[in-house]
């Protein structure tokens, strides 16, 4: 299969109604969001939708997030809105804040990965929506990468990755957020976020008062723990390089880096302070940044790749506001491996 490549910025370029009946007649088109790009098909068609599962190698129990571009969109695929999902749905959307609820009979379980209940996403951006409207129909679309990748966040990206197994990719450029949608269960007591994005915790709480934090978001399943959100479980955004997280000053974090220098040993730091480090360095972002650091961190990530690296000692992002969101992809790119650095190391 040759993967065609619509390039466009303008939502009323006519290429995206043949992107839209591509994907009503059951084809797999990755699209630009102000996350990450997704590779979408019609939610409604479980055959296209298992297309998604083969072309990115994902397990099947995990579910995917549904995209809508009309609010009046939402209701039928779930069998109740709750008064607080409005408000959020009010406050954030369209933007990067998945909710999940429990699932209509319209969604089946090939979307759902098998539980009763589906996460739906109104993305505020203007291809994201014009590609949505012009399918009419809800789109399920995770990430548009091999599975266990790091999100691409550019069309390259995507066909680096799925190049050849879709029919289309539009590319609108890079994306303003970098990192994936918040995912925020409404399904319990208390609201409980699944995955930290855009809208983060504290913009959360704004809104809800009460919230709670799904252990996973900082640290790995234990063995035989069920995961409340299924792709926390999976080892996600690896590089093919070992990536270890330092926690420590920046004149720790060098010398460490100078004292176990091998050949293939990288940093990944922030832009400020590659001039000083011993070894090549790939950047993401700027210090005490959390909004380029999120932006830049899946791309540097395949950075690292492509350059050949062995071994990563990667700086440890601050985790206030959208920083959880990026410390969050970084631990499971390392692993869980985080090594303190002692005052006198
Ligand atoms: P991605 O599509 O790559 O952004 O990943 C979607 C994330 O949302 C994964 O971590 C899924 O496990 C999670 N997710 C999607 N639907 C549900 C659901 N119904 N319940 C819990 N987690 C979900
Ligand atoms: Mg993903």
């Amino acid at each position: 299969m040759k993967t065609i490549r619509i390039r466009t910025t303008d939502p009323a370029d006519e290429r995206l109604k043949e992107a839209g009946a591509l994907l009503r007649r059951g084809g797999l088109v990755a699209i630009p969001t102000e996350t990450v790009y997704g590779l979408a098909a019609n939610a409604f068609d479980e055959a296209a939708v298992r297309g998604i599962f083969r072309a990115k190698g994902r397990p099947a129990d995990n579910p995917l997030i549904v995209h809508i571009s009309d609010i009046a969109q939402w209701a039928p695929l779930v069998t109740a809105i709750p008064e607080r999902a409005k408000l959020l749905a009010e406050r954030f959307w369209p933007g990067p804040l998945t909710m999940i609820l429990p699932k209509s009979d319209l969604i089946g379980k090939v979307v759902s990965g098998g539980l009763a209940t589906v996460a739906v996403r109104f993305p505020s951006h203007p291809i994201a929506r014009a590609v949505i409207d012009a399918a009419g129909v809800p789109l399920a679309a995770p990430s548009a990468n091999t599975s266990g990748r790091p999100s691409p966040t550019n069309a390259s990206d995507v066909l680096e990755d799925l190049g050849g197994k879709i029919d289309a990719v539009v590319d609108a450029g890079p994306c303003s957020v970098g990192v994936e949608s918040t995912v925020l269960s409404l399904c319990g007591e208390t609201p409980r976020l699944l995955r930290p994005g855009g809208v983060t915790p504290e913009m959360l709480r704004e809104v809800l008062g009460e919230l709670e934090i799904d252990p996973a978001v900082y640290e790995n399943l234990r063995e035989g723990a069920v995961a409340a959100s299924p792709g926390m479980k999976y080892k996600h955004y690896a590089p093919r390089a070992k990536v270890v997280l330092l926690k420590g000053s920046f004149a720790q974090f060098c010398a460490y880096v100078a004292a176990h220098a091998e050949e293939g040993t990288f940093a990944l730091c922030f832009a400020e302070e590659a001039a000083a480090l011993p070894v090549p360095t790939v950047i993401y972002g700027s210090t005490n940044d959390s909004a380029t650091q999120a932006q830049h961190i899946f791309e540097a990530l395949r950075e690292v790749d492509r350059r050949g690296a062995k071994r990563v000692f990667a700086r440890l992002p601050a985790r206030d506001g959208l920083g959880l969101a990026v410390f969050n992809r970084l631990v499971r790119a390392a692993a869980f491996q985080i090594l303190t650095l002692e005052e006198d190391e």
